[in-house]
């Protein structure tokens, strides 16, 4: 019987990947839920400035652990259900689709594939960030809503790692790149990439999206608060207790967001 069940879950999930994100899609609610509020993630990124022209964002796919959802070459602004691909978790398109993809899809495959706890990754090249990774400075949460930045997050350094020659394009494009980031990142949820950007991981978009938007806020008042004085941040004991509290509410900012990028 156990064997049955396994050899039924195999074929499940053999089936999963045969069909392409259209037919997943229409065969399944939660397929079709997880990607048409990726659709919406991507445009309230952009309308809160966490992405621009560049930037993306992703999504495991929920019937199938090993692949995730990314939009084909796009600006986030723009991206429709038609543009959603689906991945393996070493970046791989699946179903022959042939459309160009993001170079730099590497950051979800890498990250999703190490963090079973993450479904969602975000990168972006957010200025405010920026700061951080070029002077070394570590960014810490300065109030509740940035809470889950506990510590501080962690800088990405690619000369470190880029082989054969330290200097590249500072783009993370391949799997060893992408690797290499998501062990930056570490247990952590926020990773800054000096010189290019930010990668933020949740456990489903709502959250992802929050942690980069928060993200974001915290860095350009950290900043001012830092050109005023010494800073108090929230101790790690706030901060795990402020999280636990502040992530609960975070379909409040969801609604606020998603309505203002609602097409008329
Ligand atoms: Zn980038």
């Amino acid at each position: 019987m156990k064997q049955c069940l396994i050899f039924f879950t195999f074929f499940l999930s053999a089936l999963a990947s045969a069909a392409s994100v259209q037919e997943q899609m229409a065969q399944n609610p939660a397929v079709k839920a997880a990607i048409e509020e990726l659709v919406i993630a991507n445009h309230i990124l952009y309308d809160q400035n966490a992405v621009d022209g560049y930037g993306h964002i992703s999504v495991r796919n929920p019937s199938n652990p090993n692949t995730f959802f990314l939009a084909r070459s796009i600006a986030p602004s723009v991206v429709t259900v038609d543009d959603i691909m689906e991945f393996d978790m070493d970046g791989k398109a699946l179903h022959g689709d042939t459309r160009v993809a993001y170079g730099e899809r590497y950051i979800h495959s890498g990250i999703l594939k190490n963090r079973p706890d993450l479904n969602s990754v975000i990168h972006g090249h957010a200025p405010p960030i920026l700061p951080y990774g070029l002077t070394g400075t570590t960014l810490k949460p300065v109030y509740h809503m940035s809470s889950f930045l506990g510590e501080g997050a962690p800088i990405f350094e690619i000369r470190n790692v880029a082989k054969p020659n330290p200097d590249t394009d500072m783009f993370i494009s391949s799997v060893d790149l992408g690797n290499a980031l998501s062990q930056s990142l570490g247990l952590q949820y926020f990773v800054l990439m000096r010189g290019h950007g930010y990668a933020a991981g949740a456990d489903s978009i709502r959250k992802a999206v929050f942690r980069a938007v928060y993200a974001i806020q915290n860095a350009s008042i950290q900043g001012e608060a830092m050109k005023m004085g010494q800073v108090q941040y929230l101790t790690p004991g706030e901060a795990a207790i402020a999280q636990e509290t502040i992530e609960k509410t975070i379909g409040r900012p969801w609604q606020l967001w998603s309505e203002r990028v609602k097409k008329p």
